[in-house]
């Protein structure tokens, strides 16, 4: 049966292209020699295409290919038995290369359709995460409740902890991430690209928080930093994948991503809400505009033909940020010498124009705000209180997928069927404002999540889109401006 399985896995594979129709033998005396199955095994076997992977991994925890039959240890043997049938890194580099020189966009898609296909996106896992719109202030904001992260076996958490780290790729981003077993990226492909000089690597992210999701890592696993040359990297980006948004996360802990110590951009072609966010005021000067966006977090809109102004523009937007305080917003660049302003800077390109996003951070805490005065309060932490980066900074909410169950309790108790129990303590202050308000649907509470969120981005913007603090970054732009006649 096996070898018959083993076959039809390989014919699988041929259809999806994920491998050709000349290297059929090859890859199944590959697998033979992994499942230590004989050529003359053969026996009448029918068996359902959906189940097929399935019953390879079934297989493979029998005959002890794998230690424990874990979410973790099925996805590495997963990754591996795609990697058995798939093109070898270095081809798929080529294919890549050759397709970009027909079209940017025939790579991208090559390079995405191949990561979906051989479930390094794991595409079966996304469609349980459960997505929204809600129509607010500052217009639409998208929510996700996110599902596709299985919850962690205990034994994988239990392994993890005693596992020696020795020879292993020094971070999840790193690049010798391709092809690793341990973390089930055998079947990870990436593809080099050149930005300011400097190799880096683009692949997609299996978590894929929107379309085609990328990540561009740096060749060298060192720290993120934003810098003058930043700004270089993203535009070279955009000039070869101008269907492609670019964006990097602040440098600095609180308002940055969750990784800081791998130098790495996200990109992917999406529509974010921030693209649609109203303009408040608008600067021309030159080549070049800027606008102030009526948006939650603080954004600069710097637009033009010119590359080199707009980088010149948006290195003095940087340094002017970098030093700024202002006493009565509580705004303050720094605290005994440490510096808590930074950007996120955002790129597009649109025809031959140059569209630059540039968010204003501060990482600073308080007493008051021991998290953070510019990240999300503590009355909104039952939603969310994990930093506010680069998506969130761009309209997309990802919500933890406790969420879920937590809101199917809290519904119940809306409707009256049941109290709030000790494991939804934390809402129950929101909930009992609810209750007040009379929400009894799904539906609406989904906006009340939704008018939730807004508040959580709100919190982390450093001008408050008020009188006072639209007032103040426009003086901030004005000073600019000034300086730069
Ligand atoms: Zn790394």
């Amino acid at each position: 049966m096996m070898k018959q399985l083993i076959q039809k896995f390989v014919d699988l594979a041929i259809q999806q292209e994920i491998c050709q129709e000349d290297v059929r033998e090859e890859k199944e005396r590959t697998l033979c020699h992994v499942f230590s199955c004989s050529d003359d095994e053969v026996n009448d076997f029918i068996i359902d295409q959906k189940d097929i992977l399935q019953k390879m991994m079934d297989e493979g925890f029998k005959r002890g290919l794998f230690p424990m039959d874990t979410s973790d240890e099925r996805d590495a043997f997963e990754a591996f038995l795609y990697d058995c049938v798939m093109d070898p890194p270095a081809h798929v580099k080529k294919r890549f290369k050759d397709l970009y020189n027909i079209h940017p966009e025939y790579a991208t898609h090559y390079l995405y359709t191949l990561s979906k296909r051989v479930n390094y996106i794991k595409e079966e896992r996304l469609k349980k995460n459960i997505q929204w719109v809600y129509r607010g202030k500052y217009g639409q904001l998208e929510i996700t409740i996110n599902l596709a992260k299985p919850e962690k076996d205990p034994r994988d958490i239990a392994k993890s902890k005693d596992q020696l780290i020795e020879g292993r790729p020094k971070c999840v981003l790193c690049k010798e991430n391709e092809q690793n077993y341990w973390n089930a990226r055998k079947n990870l492909r990436i593809i080099p690209i050149t930005l300011g000089g400097e190799t880096w690597h683009l692949q997609y992210s299996p978590y894929l928080y929107y379309d085609e999701h990328a990540i561009i890592l740096h060749d060298e696993h060192r720290p993120m930093k934003i810098h003058e040359k930043t700004m270089v990297y993203l535009f070279d980006f955009v000039d070869q994948f101008p269907s492609y948004f670019i964006g990097s996360n602040a440098d600095i802990p609180i308002v940055g991503g969750s990784i800081l110590n791998h130098d790495h951009f996200q990109a992917g072609r999406y529509h974010f809400p921030i693209e649609d966010a109203s303009i408040m005021k608008s600067y021309h000067l030159n080549n070049l505009s800027l606008h102030l966006l009526y948006w939650p977090l603080s954004t600069i809109r710097c637009i033009s033909k010119d590359r080199g102004q707009l980088q010149s523009m948006v290195w003095k937007v940087y340094q002017a940020w970098k030093t700024y305080d202002c006493e009565e917003l509580d705004i303050r660049a720094m605290t005994d010498g440490v510096s808590h302003q930074t950007i996120t800077p955002i790129v597009r390109k649109k025809d031959d124009v140059y569209e630059v996003d540039l968010v204003l951070r501060n990482n600073r805490t308080s007493v008051e705000h021991p998290d953070g005065i510019f990240h999300p309060h503590v009355d909104v932490h039952h939603i969310k209180k994990e930093n506010i980066g680069l998506i969130e900074a761009m309209g997309l909410a990802i919500l933890p997928g406790r969420l879920k169950t937590e809101m199917e309790e809290g519904l119940s108790f809306l409707k009256g069927e049941s109290s709030i129990s000790q494991k939804m303590i934390h809402h129950e202050a929101w909930l009992n404002d609810l209750k007040k308000k009379n929400i009894r649907t799904w539906d609406e509470l989904k906006r009340e999540i939704g008018s939730r969120f807004e508040r959580v981005i709100e919190d982390s913007g450093v001008f408050k889109m008020n009188d006072e603090g639209i007032h103040a970054l426009d003086q901030f732009i004005q000073n600019i401006i000034l300086q730069h006649h």
